[in-house]
């Protein structure tokens, strides 16, 4: 495609390098190029509207043109743009953001580290694992066991942590000391004739292997989505998450809950450790504690870890960890005024409201002759694109059908995500049962034409 010299797409093409994307093809396909959004619906330079069957990333839970967070921004630039939290400065943005979300969060935890992403706040959580075993006098338990098609951000440590090969293909990663456990994907990697619950037995044996293998003493902690989303929209089986948490205990390895996509009612809790009732050590989250309108994530700890880290911090002199931008206040009055409006208008009841016709919707799908399995929980789903129904084969990759499905639904008005031989949907919270049907409507014609 030739782009008129100076167009916005020529000016795109020239200039910027496209995170996660195809950079070759891009110079000839060029941008898809977004100018406002309204509710649930983003338009193009065209005018063209599009249901965002993604949330952006998983993350604008508000949905577009949330005026209450645009004026938290103004209101704390005009007060105080800029200020950090090092050194014993501090300010009421960072204070009231963190009470809030303690008082939100899963029971046990006790402080709260602020970071600018959710890559940040999981390199974080890591350093923090070290760093208070250090403290505890046992530097040896240092190892991270996180699981494949597990997805935790893409820096130096958070990509090594990720479980999925393009993330580390010629980054020359992962870097040491991460250990890979199975994804509990029954459907994906459930042997013939295995049942759920056998096959629950099997991961969970292969854990405690791993475990041993390694010796216990090496290893400080297990770092899991309550549901894997990049690697697909991997819902965890019945009992899976409380037989891993028995066998951490056994072993003394702590549990970090990655909840950057679960976090803040995407499984129609709260939190993903709600629904699938894990006591975490340390969680993160990011995306939804803003609604994306600015970046910013945290690290919550429990009192152990919190107690360790100043032990470790007297011998030290100092906590030498911190970001330009940690707890920025503009970031945090967004965050706050985020978490206000999920009580005030009980989004998470809205979610539990219309979250069985999104599964209903989500699973009719499932009789398409291209769907292997539709699966999901709350409003965050997928559906598994396959050649073969019964051998549960799929596409060569060249074929690309998930891609062309995807951009078959966008054509339609819908942006869903191919990821692999998936395609995922994770809308805004707010969405109602009218754009729901839209939803699925559009994703059925998409699907139709890539048949
Ligand atoms: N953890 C999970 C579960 C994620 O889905 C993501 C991003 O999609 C990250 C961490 C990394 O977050 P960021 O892209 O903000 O660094």
């Amino acid at each position: 495609m030739n782009h008129l010299p100076n167009s916005t797409a020529a000016r795109d093409i020239a200039t910027l390098i496209h995170p996660y994307t195809n950079l070759d093809r891009h110079m000839t396909a060029g941008p898809l190029v977004m100018t406002r959004g309204e509710g649930v619906y983003v338009f193009d330079d065209s005018g063209k509207r599009y249901l965002e069957g993604m949330a952006g990333l998983w993350s604008v839970s508000l949905g577009f043109g949330e005026q209450r967070l645009v004026d938290a921004a103004t209101r704390q630039m005009q007060a105080l743009p800029y200020s950090q939290l090092f050194g014993h400065r501090s300010h009421e943005p960072a204070i009231e953001l963190a009470e809030k979300l303690l008082a939100m969060a899963p029971a046990g935890l006790d402080k709260v580290l602020f970071a600018n992403s959710g890559s940040e706040a999981n390199d974080q959580a890591a350093k923090l694992v070290w760093y208070y075993h250090n403290a505890i006098g046992k530097p040896r338990k240092k190892k991270i066991i996180a699981r494949t098609r597990g997805y935790h951000g893409v820096t130096v440590y958070s990509g090594s942590l990720t479980g999925l090969p393009a993330n580390h293909a010629d980054f020359d990663l992962p870097v040491g000391g991460v250990l890979r456990a199975d994804c509990p994907s029954h459907y994906l990697f459930g042997q013939p004739g295995e049942g759920e619950a056998a096959f629950v037995d099997r991961i969970v044996g292969n854990l405690e292997q791993l475990i041993l293998r390694e010796d216990p003493e090496t290893i400080g902690a297990f770092i899991a989505e309550p549901v894997q989303g990049s690697g697909g929209v991997i819902v965890p089986p019945k009992g899976y998450f409380e037989k891993v948490q028995a066998l951490l205990r056994r072993y003394d390895i702590l549990f970090i809950a990655d909840e950057v996509i679960c976090g803040f009612g995407r499984t129609g809790q709260m939190f993903g450790c709600e629904t699938f009732d894990i006591r975490p050590d340390i969680v993160t989250v990011a995306k939804q504690l803003s609604s994306s309108y600015i970046p910013i994530s945290a690290t919550l700890v429990s009192r152990p870890i919190f107690e360790g880290m100043l032990e470790e911090s007297r011998k030290q002199g100092v906590f030498a960890h911190g970001f330009t931008y940690s707890g920025h206040p503009v970031a945090a009055a967004v965050a706050l005024e985020t978490l206000k409006i999920y009580e005030e208008r009980d989004t998470i009841g809205h979610v539990q409201r219309v979250m069985p016709h999104f599964q209903s919707r989500l699973h009719a799908l499932a009789e398409h002759p291209l769907v292997g399995e539709a699966r999901g929980i709350g409003l965050i789903g997928a559906i598994e694109i396959v050649q073969d129904k019964r051998t549960r084969k799929s596409f060569a990759a060249a074929d690309g059908i998930p891609a062309m499905a995807a951009a078959a639904t966008l054509r339609h008005g819908v942006i869903a995500r191919a990821i692999r031989d998936a395609i995922a949907f994770c809308p805004p919270l707010i969405i109602s049962e009218a754009e729901i049907d839209e939803l699925f409507d559009g994703v059925r014609h998409g699907l139709d034409e890539a048949l």
